[in-house]
């Protein structure tokens, strides 16, 4: 087994300047599926043994898996891709595999490194003091980091009305809390919410159908209107959680225009008793581009963010750390306290009397895999100017793709279909665009997936067939992309049009 390690680096390795395919070939994928075990044969799990079952997941599994960490053209989703040192690092975890869920400071170091990696985040991303965001843990990703978000909303903007104000809906239940309060309606005020934000509505009790979409207009849905929430908080019995699409997945954009908004909203949940979740999964790192005149419009979109009660980011996407990774903030330690404790279970307790509290008081889970780890290495080993500048390339990257695609002339068109996209300073990290023509427009991801070269993901805008690209990789090369994707649409509307004459 002591080959292995260095079998797998041999297998996943991209020479430099290259890109790995960005889809397996459909006959290694075939070929893979058919190598599974026939759950119908007798020997069906019969032990191979670690050496014959290394050459099948290296041999049959591997070559059927997609190049989204190889290729660096993979923009699909919002994926992300792993940097060598997270890679190392995790590599670490799994050696050591440690189980980070009480805080034993005599017995391991994990735990401090965990909250080493959160207050070092906190300081890339302008955030404030740790001081000021005691409630901070790692979760699986920006879905659990969001239900964190709506459960912590939930526990504040229903104890606010309860008279004693001492007891928890953690502990009442969310039913009995409400009575108690006289909260007939807890709804989610938001623009464009992520649609993981309508599963944690449901998970934590409140309903996908409290999600409020209040969008400031039909040219900008993806912008909050802040008058529309002022209007809903003010609702007898209705208590509100705010929660603040930055970025929206698929345009890249912001629900605020920047601190201004922010302080309002500020203002209003403070006098309302409203909480403001803001959901940063990847748009929050726009806030460590460097301070120059093509990002101002970026940073003034993110700029206030900081005046929220609780924040969502994910790890495994722009910084680029192996899945599952999501980190979650909030204000007070005890907010999460309330929700999360996992009581009456003393062999558990730390005994120490810390700042840092055991991740399974104030999180999902109770066994946690040391997700800090990578984390903690992107961040020691980038720093804040190698953070600042792979942020860079990824932008200029979606920059190069989104003028790639202006420069295809009338087949292509930019969305949304105004001036906001006629220049590159609105470009954050993903483009949204379509083809001009409904036939090749209805065939066109199919079309640029299966060359092989870049990878995108189907979407709609304004009822229309769309196609997302969202950089989300260190690997990001401006130029390169440039060139593939002009060449390539380029051919796709030729060999359209051929195949219609
Ligand atoms: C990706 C994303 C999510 C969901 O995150 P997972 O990490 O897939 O759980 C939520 N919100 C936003 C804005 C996202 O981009």
């Amino acid at each position: 087994m002591s080959q292995a390690q260095r079998r797998i680096r041999e297998s996943a390795a991209v020479a430099p300047g290259e890109h790995a395919p960005t889809l397996p070939d459909p006959d290694k994928l075939a070929h893979a599926r058919a190598s599974l075990p026939d759950t119908t044969r007798t020997d069906y799990l019969c032990g191979r043994g670690p050496e014959a079952t290394l050459d099948h997941l290296l041999d049959d599994i591997v070559p059927g898996l997609n190049g989204q960490n190889r290729s660096g053209r993979y923009w699909g989703f919002v994926t992300g891709s792993t940097l060598p040192i997270a890679e190392a690092a995790d590599n670490i975890v799994s050696a050591y595999d440690q189980n980070v869920q009480v805080h034993l400071p005599s017995q391991t170091i994990a735990t401090e490194v965990e909250d080493a990696a959160l207050t070092m985040l906190l300081r890339l991303l302008r955030l404030g003091e740790p001081e000021q965001w005691e409630g901070r843990t790692f979760t699986t990703g920006a879905t659990g980091s969001n239900i964190l978000g709506l459960a912590c909303g939930r526990e504040a903007v229903i104890t606010a009305r309860v008279t004693n104000g001492s007891e928890s809906v953690g502990e009442l239940g969310l039913l009995r809390a409400c009575v108690k309060a006289g909260i007939e309606e807890i709804q989610v005020l938001t623009s464009m919410g992520h649609s993981s934000l309508s599963k944690a509505a449901s998970v934590v009790g409140l309903g996908r159908a409290s999600v409020k979409l209040l969008p400031f207009s039909d040219a900008e849905p993806w912008c909050l209107d802040i008058d529309a929430v002022e209007r809903e908080l003010q609702r007898e019995n209705v208590a509100s959680i705010i929660a603040i699409s930055a970025g929206e997945v698929n345009t890249g954009r912001f629900a605020t225009a920047g601190l201004e908004d922010m302080k309002r909203l500020r203002r209003l949940a403070d006098q309302y008793r409203a909480w403001i979740h803001v959901d940063g999964a990847f748009g929050v790192f726009a806030r460590v581009l460097p301070e120059k005149e093509e990002y101002a419009p970026l940073l003034a979109a993110t700029a206030g963010l900081e005046l929220c009660d609780s924040l969502t980011i994910d790890g495994h996407k722009f910084l680029n750390v192996p899945y599952d990774n999501g980190i979650f903030f909030t204000r007070k330690a005890s907010t999460l306290n309330d929700v999360f404790k996992n009581p009456n279970a003393a062999y558990l307790s730390s005994g120490a009397a810390s700042t840092i509290q055991s991740p399974l008081n104030i999180g999902l889970e109770n066994s946690r895999r040391f997700r800090a780890l990578p984390v903690y290495a992107v961040l020691m080993s980038e720093g804040k100017q190698g953070m600042s500048r792979m942020m860079e390339k990824m932008v200029l990257t979606a920059r190069a793709v989104a003028r790639a695609i202006r420069s295809c002339g009338d087949e292509y068109v930019l969305l949304p279909d105004d001036e906001s996209t006629a220049s590159d300073e609105n470009v954050h990290m993903v483009v949204l665009f379509r083809a001009r023509d409904d036939g090749l427009n209805s065939v066109l991801v199919q079309r640029i997936n299966e060359g092989n070269e870049w990878y995108v993901s189907g979407s709609s805008w304004d009822g229309k067939p769309a196609v997302r690209v969202a950089v989300s990789s260190w690997r990001a090369d401006a130029e390169d992309a440039f060139d593939v994707v002009k060449k390539s649409l380029g051919a796709i509307a030729r060999a359209y049009k051929e195949s219609q004459e």
